[in-house]
């Protein structure tokens, strides 16, 4: 079964081969400059290929014992939009009977209102690709605010520079990628050889 995990490198050529992956000069929307950009969705938007993602991840929560002891009385949670294509993806693999995802209201994370009406399993949080870790915290937090306990945890892609542990669960992931960034013009290598910027939204 673990053979069927795709590697780091397979991952990596699908995500090129969508457009998932993008490399050239990129500045954000918080003024830092990179080479390269990952934009998830453009590889969700083909069926086979979001199946393949998806089934890889959730086999990595399929050999952790204690997650698949607990199966199918699972809840997977996506903290944002972005993410529900791989809760949906993750849950048909796994047979996880929940799936639940936030969203941003007025800048602040939440699900949608009586979520909390009736049993809400142990939770697995997934998302398409975790920069700083910052979305899988907040929703870490809305779940044990619903009374939930947080199982496990993974992405596509991480990024190295985000944490790999969410308290005592692992961060599972198929690529862990080394993102480069540039605070300012001033540090970036593309701006010094003049490569024309390109702004993204997120
Ligand atoms: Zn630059």
């Amino acid at each position: 079964m673990v053979d069927l995990i795709p590697s780091s490198d397979t991952v990596m050529e699908i995500l090129k081969r969508t457009g998932a992956f993008r490399e050239g000069h990129f500045v954000y929307p918080n003024g830092k400059h990179s080479p390269h950009y990952f934009q998830m969705p453009l590889a969700f938007r083909y069926y086979d290929t979001a199946r393949v993602l998806a089934v890889g991840l959730s086999r990595k929560f399929r050999v952790d014992r204690d997650i698949s002891s607990q199966l199918p009385k699972v809840s997977i949670i996506s903290p944002s939009s972005a993410g529900i294509p791989v809760a949906f993806g993750v849950r048909d693999a796994l047979s996880a009977e929940q799936i639940y995802w936030a969203e941003k209201e007025e800048g602040r994370r939440m699900f949608r209102q009586y979520i909390n009406n009736g049993e809400v399993n142990p939770c697995i949080i997934v998302d398409d690709i975790i920069r700083s870790g910052h979305a899988i915290e907040e929703t870490a937090k809305l779940v044990r605010e619903l009374g939930a306990t947080v199982i496990g945890c993974g992405a596509i892609v991480r990024f190295t520079s985000a944490p790999d542990r969410l308290g005592d669960v692992p961060i599972r992931s198929l690529v862990e990628f080394d993102a480069h960034m540039y605070d300012s013009g001033d540090a970036c290598s593309d701006c010094t050889k003049d490569a024309p910027p390109e702004r993204v939204r997120f």
